[in-house]
Parts: structure tokens; sequence; C-alpha cells
């Protein structure tokens, strides 16, 4: 009845990654390697995660008329993500400079391009697909009206799932919105507008759940997640796998607890698929790249 099981509204990025003996300091040039182009931005993260493990899933988002553009948009398809909703022209495509020294420190400057011209106008037009998601999905890479009117336009039957990366305060109208709001640490204090409150994570999932959300989800690297709704708090334990670069585990956890969700599984059964498909992606390097198929999934062993 429904054609996709997942819309995700969000952003998508060229991530140029350069490594560097030393990052510059203001004013200095430094030589790096090779230049590493790889496509990004959770919006477009989250959409490949969820159709390499089989999702039926959409793209709404932006980019510019170029090459980053395409790259983008061959990624998408290449997993098997439908690219009808995504936008291109208006500005170039957002574009995050990465540059990486030995240590694995890093410095990002991130130019958001298309992605903050993807307007509520923009959602407005898109209401067809909104019709045909089961399940809506979106970050805080595009303008926050334009969340506000994903949050309007949801169908009264769908579901809306929102990682609020990066942080910064919501309007009760959008948090009132979210089954569930899914956020790590840093983004649960920015949320809560309240860097000191307890280190327990059990605490920060309640806080959250009373400033309205349906549910929340913490996620907790290493330490695997919490789930919270009115029924209580709910661990989700850790899959133990030998982590080689985290970089997007946060949007395929995301992306698998969303499809999961819209098909039926309970919340604490939904975050364990998605605590394994988080795992499986932080033994792989890159975002995209490391993003696991449903049968890569099924054989890590829990
Ligand atoms: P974010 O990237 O948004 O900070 P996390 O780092 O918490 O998100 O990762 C999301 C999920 O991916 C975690 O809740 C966990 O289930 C899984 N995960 C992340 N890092 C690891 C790891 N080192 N070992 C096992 N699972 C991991």
């Amino acid at each position: 009845m429904y054609d996709y099981d997942l819309l995700v509204v969000g952003s998508a990025n060229a991530d140029l990654v350069i490594d560097v003996e030393r990052r510059p300091a203001a004013g200095e040039t430094v030589l790096g390697g090779d230049l590493a182009v790889h496509p990004g931005g959770k919006g477009a993260n989250q959409a490949v995660a969820a159709a390499r493990l089989g999702a039926a899933t959409a793209l709404l988002a932006r980019v510019g008329d170029d090459a980053h553009g395409r790259l983008l948009l061959d990624s998408l398809r290449a997993a098997g993500a439908d690219t009808v909703g995504v936008l291109v022209g208006g500005a170039p495509t957002g574009v995050a400079l990465i540059t990486v020294d030995p240590s694995g420190d890093n410095s990002i400057v991130v130019s958001p391009g298309a992605n903050a011209r993807l307007t509520p106008a923009d959602v407005r037009a898109a209401g067809s697909l909104f019709h045909a998601s089961r399940v809506v999905s979106a970050q805080l890479e595009i303008p926050l009206e334009t969340v506000v009117e994903v949050v309007r336009q949801l169908p009264a039957d769908s579901r809306f799932v929102l990682n609020p990366s990066p942080p910064r305060p919501l309007p009760a109208e959008v948090l009132a919105a979210c089954d569930p709001l899914i956020v790590n640490e840093h983004e649960a204090r920015v949320i809560l507008g309240d860097a000191r409150v307890s280190e327990e994570p059990a605490d920060w999932a309640r806080l959250l759940l009373a400033k309205g959300p349906r549910s929340v989800v913490v996620t907790l690297g290493a330490q695997g997640a919490l789930v919270c709704d009115a029924a209580g708090v709910t661990r989700v334990e850790p899959v133990k796998v030998d982590a080689v670069d985290t970089t997007g585990a946060g949007d395929a956890f995301t992306a698998a607890l969303a499809w999961q969700l819209g098909s039926g599984s309970a919340p604490a059964e939904a975050a364990g698929y998605a605590a394994r498909v988080g795992a499986a992606a932080v033994t792989r390097r890159g975002a995209q790249e490391s993003y696991p198929t449903a049968e890569e999934v099924d054989a890590l062993c829990c």
C-alpha cells in the first residue's frame, strides 16, 4: 500500500578529505596527500544505508547542478534509493572540507550550499512522497523551518523519526512528532539545554521524553543504546566488533531503526537490529562505503 518504507528528508554533501602531517595554523599552507571525494551528508547517508538493507527508500534533498551532485545521485542509485525527490540546482552541492592528521584528529569546514536552499515550499511540493511513505526521517543539516514543514506535511498514519544533528533547541511542535527522537550524548545535552545534567544516560532519556517526543533513543557508541517510551527504559546491548572507523554509524543506526519500526518491529527489537547495522558500519572505513547489506547484518554474530 506504500511505495516507500522510508522517506528521508535531509542533506547531501560531498566530503573532500586530505590527509596532512599537521593541520595548518592561520595564514599557513601545508602540503597533504591526494584528495579523496566521498558521498556524504546525513540525509544521503541514511537513504543509502536503508536502501542497501533492502528498504524501499526515497530521499528528498537538494544538490547542485555539478559534479558533486552527480556523485551523490550515482551513490544513491547504486544503493537502490529512489532519487525522484532529489532537486537539482539553486546553489553548489554542499561540501565538507576535511583535513585529517596522523593521530586521526580532523578540522572540518562545511559549506551547506544547496542543503540550505531546501525550503518549506520544496517540502510542500513533494506532498505525494509523504503520502507514499510509511516512515519519514529527518536530521538538522537543512533549515529548521524546512523540518517544521516536514512535520506539518506528515499524513496522520505515518511515523516521524528525527536525529537532531547538528543539535539545536527544537520547537515543541517538532519534538511532539518524534517517534523516536534519536540522540547521542552531545545532542542530548544540547536539546536538554543543560550541560550539567546527570551522567546517567537513562536520566537523559527520561528528561528528553518529558519534553514531548512519543519515544526517545539514546545511542552510546560502543556501549550500545537505550530505548525510552511510556513503558520505561530498555537497554540495547552493543554488538562486539573491531571498530575501524565510526564515521556515519549514527546515520546507519537511524536508518535501520526507522525502517524496522515501520515494518512493525517493537522498539527494543528494532533498536537491536539497528545496533547490529551500526556495528557492521564501524568495521569498515568511510560512511556510505561502510554500510552493510541485510545478509551482512544477519551474518554478524551477536
Ligand atoms: P553517532 O555517530 O550519532 O554519535 P554512535 O557512535 O552512538 O552514533 O553510533 C550509533 C550506534 O552504532 C550505536 O548506538 C551502536 O549501536 C553502534 N556502534 C557505534 N560504534 C560502535 C562500536 N565501536 N562497536 C559496536 N557498535 C557501535
